[in-house]
């Protein structure tokens, strides 16, 4: 039942072949047999009987709330969730219980979704790996697969060592981890540079990131509010779509959703292709992009002409400049949102108390990490005075350039851009640490991050298995506001590519429970 697709399990729990707090339960205890892959932070035990159970009472009324009813989800644990602890995986919030819920967590609550808890993060979101984060790094549930094991000749003893696991990506890792392990159906991650995607294609997942605008921030704690965006994890497209469906729309809360009412869709299975174009941006075949990327990138092309679409190759001139813009952007923006957090108003305090200054000095070096606090002083150096026009304001016309780029190739007709999603598949864990993260986070952000300075929506599906065993996604991007034509799409390359993740994620969760139950037996 849990390797199965959010509408099925929905359906199934309609016709009473399931309730929803057997659902839960298995949920719960299938969460705690993959507790070592530490995708949760918070696990809210609880809070999901209590509402599986409301579920039921609604199902034996005959009144389900909507498609969301009764199924387990997930949030990344930078959403605020009213009287459950909210961290950020940081020191600085450890402790910290929101008296609201953010606007997208309220949705799926409204429609009857059970929140089986928080999912662990680079702190404050910031990384690619998930592997900075106070509770301990996430790890990639294919690191427990036959095929990897099989390649590497790991077996389920050696499998636990540092060595041969994998990271899952971030820095929404946890939730990435959390719906390919099959412990929830769909999990909310967020996405500002590749937070979404990124993890999403390391563990075989589908992973959305709406246009800017179309999708809440109210209630996620900011990274660079010009670019966040809440993500959808997913097992398949339909799911995202559907999810989609319940979080979109304007809020009186966030000032910068759009106001236009929002149509909820359902994909179409038939997509007529000679009426379709898309574009291949030839700057995206970056430095140190595996070959057998690039390898199922063409196939993937060859498949969308082969069905009668156009494939043109296009340029986005401005690419090479993002890293550095978005590093310029991302920090100062950074450097302003975290000034709040000073020992007075939010999370840790400092016992020094020498002076105010001495306080807050020693507050935010006890709260931040390393990763954290050098955001912080290289915005504040980009926003002094004598630095603002030449560093700040220069990034904001680069991301106008290129913002350009995308709206110029609209423009000319395409429709979707096709691109990899991530430079490789999923690296080992040491191999990762080994490299300084904030160096590793930049290049792997290298595809995923030009839709959030363009604010486009973009979507990574689960395309194939890499030469080592572990899933390979490739990106859409489409333009603003047109998820109903991106994800259509994506959902017919989903279907033609037969990557079957669903039944992936079956043999997955049997792994992890073998994993485990090895674990148990060898300790024993
Ligand atoms: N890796 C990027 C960063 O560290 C993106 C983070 C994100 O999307 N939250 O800034």
């Amino acid at each position: 039942m849990l390797g199965t697709s959010l509408r099925e399990a929905a359906a199934a729990l309609r016709l009473g072949q399931v309730s929803a707090t057997e659902l839960c339960q298995k949920c719960l205890s299938f969460i705690k047999e993959s507790s070592f892959l530490n995708a949760y932070i918070t696990v809210t035990e609880e809070v999901a009987l209590k509402q599986a159970a409301e579920a039921d009472k609604r199902f034996s009324r005959g009144q389900p709330l909507g498609l969301l009813d009764g199924i387990p989800v997930a949030v990344k644990d930078n959403f605020s969730t009213c009287g459950i602890e909210t961290t950020c995986a940081s020191r600085m919030l450890k402790g910290y219980i929101p008296p609201y819920n953010a606007t997208v967590v309220q949705k799926l609550f409204d429609q009857g979704a059970v929140l089986m808890g928080k999912t662990n993060l680079d702190e404050f979101a910031m990384g690619s790996g998930s592997t900075d984060s106070i509770f301990g790094p996430v790890k990639n549930p294919w690191s427990y697969s036959k095929a990897y094991r099989e390649k590497r000749a790991v077996n389920h003893h050696n499998a636990e060592k540092e060595s041969d696991w994998l990271i899952t990506g971030g820095s929404s890792g946890g939730s990435a981890a959390a719906v390919s392990a099959g412990t929830c159906y769909v999990a909310l991650g967020s996405d500002t540079g590749g937070s979404t995607r990124n993890p999403a294609s390391h563990c075989g997942v589908v992973g959305l990131k709406p246009t800017y605008g179309l999708v809440s921030r109210h209630g996620l704690i900011p990274l660079v509010n010009s670019m966040d965006v809440p993500g959808i994890l997913s097992r398949c497209v339909d799911d995202a779509a559907a999810v989609l469906g319940v979080l979109a729309g304007h809020d009186p809360q966030d000032s910068t959703t759009i106001q236009d009412p929002f149509e909820p869709f359902k994909l179409p299975e038939k997509i007529s292709m000679n009426k379709l174009c898309i574009g291949i941006p030839k700057e995206y075949h970056a430095p140190g992009l595996s070959t057998e990327i690039v390898t199922l990138w063409s196939k993937a092309a060859d498949m969308f002409e082969n069905a009668g679409a156009k494939v043109v190759e296009v340029s986005l001139p401005h690419t090479p400049y993002s890293i550095v813009c978005y590093h310029v952007l991302c920090t100062s923006e950074v450097a302003s949102n975290m000034a709040r957090f000073d020992g007075l108003e939010y999370g840790h305090r400092s016992d020094v108390d020498d002076s105010t200054e001495a306080m807050y000095a020693a507050t935010r070096r006890e709260g931040f990490n390393e990763v954290v606090r050098g955001r912080i002083l290289s915005g504040n150096y980009f926003l002094l005075k004598q630095n603002y026009e030449e560093y700040f304001l220069k990034a904001q016309k680069v991301r106008r350039l290129i913002a350009d780029d995308f709206v110029k190739v609209f423009r000319a007709g395409v429709h979707v851009l096709l691109t990899p999603t991530t430079l490789t598949d999923a690296a080992p864990y040491l191999e990762f640490i080994q490299e300084d993260n904030r160096t590793r986070s930049a290049q792997e952000d290298v595809f995923t991050q030009c839709a959030n300075m363009a604010g486009l929506p973009a979507v990574t599906v689960p395309a194939s298995l890499s030469s080592r065993g572990l899933p390979l996604g490739l990106q859409f991007i489409g333009r603003a506001l047109c998820e109903q034509q991106l994800l259509t799409v994506a959902k017919w390359f989903e279907k033609q590519i037969g990557f079957s993740t669903l039944q992936f994620h079956r043999e997955i969760e049997n792994d992890c429970i073998a994993q485990q139950h090895n674990k148990s037996a060898s300790s024993l």
